[in-house]
């Protein structure tokens, strides 16, 4: 049986495309028991960037979710959000983790700054201007500090910085190891991200490298497309699961009201 497909979006955050029930529809297709919407947080000041639903727009957001639950009851379908962490915003997600019953909360890195996406394809061009170390060392300690935050149940695409092929000629291993002690410490999950396999790393989100480490280390997994259309729902989770199965994990960890349960991979 497949693990459940928990990070997918919609079109609330105008770069997706497909309702949630469109997408529910394609998890009963493809065989899924378990589909999350995980939509890009919206932020306090809807003008932060153009890649998010407003803040106005959360409500309706739930009740899309909602709709996808009531039409497809053989589905599981899970209420979450892919929240960016950055350092200052920590009140912002805990008002919004109270807003609504989520059965989990993502957090990901996106932002190495204030203003600097480093997967935004608009603004490529800011990696050819950094050293490619820098940027890695700036993403995992952030990804470290969301890992320590206690705002978060899993961590999204944790080697994200890899996605257009900048690789530090360095060895990373100790800045991985640094992130994955302290998402063990906190009983934060991992999620294996397979919409890597579509962007020119061609590479799951992480490295086999970082999830041999996080299996030894005994962090928890999680799975998820990144879906941003129907078609994407559950795409290559076979290759996910060959992957964590290498590493030697036998569970994923469900979440339901933010509460973590194993189940046999
Ligand atoms: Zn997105
Ligand atoms: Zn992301
Ligand atoms: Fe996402
Ligand atoms: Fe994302």
């Amino acid at each position: 049986m497949l693990p459940a497909d928990y990070h997918t979006h919609t079109p609330l955050c105008r770069h997706a495309t497909g309702e949630p029930i469109e997408l529910a529809a394609q998890a009963v297709r493809v065989g899924l028991r378990e589909l999350g919407f995980s939509d890009h947080n919206p932020m306090r000041q809807d003008g932060f960037d153009d890649w998010r639903m407003r803040a106005s727009e959360l409500d309706a957001y739930v009740a899309s979710v909602e709709r996808a639950r009531r039409e497809y009851p053989e589905l599981s379908v899970k209420l979450a959000l892919e929240v960016d962490f950055l350092p200052g915003y920590e009140d912002w997600v805990r008002d919004l983790a109270q807003r609504h019953p989520w059965d989990y909360l993502i957090g990901s890195v996106h932002y190495v700054s204030t203003t600097w996406a480093l997967d935004n394809p608009l603004q490529l061009a800011e990696w050819k201007t950094r050293n490619a170390l820098e940027v890695w060392s700036a993403y995992f300690d952030r990804l470290t500090m969301a890992a320590e935050s206690k705002l978060f149940d899993i961590i999204g695409h944790a080697d994200l910085c890899k996605k257009f092929c900048f690789y530090p000629t360095q060895d990373c291993t100790p800045l991985f190891a640094r992130f994955l002690e302290a998402a063990r410490r906190n009983d934060v999950a991992i999620e294996l991200n397979t919409a890597g396999l579509r962007k020119e790393c061609k590479e799951i989100y992480p490295s086999p490298a970082i999830v041999n480490l996080a299996a030894q280390s005994g962090v928890a997994i999680t799975f998820g497309s990144d879906a941003h259309a129907p078609g994407e729902v559950g795409l290559n989770f076979s290759d996910a699961v060959q992957l964590a199965r290498g590493a030697g994990y036998t569970h994923w960890a469900k979440f339901t009201k933010r509460r973590r349960e194993a189940v046999e991979l």
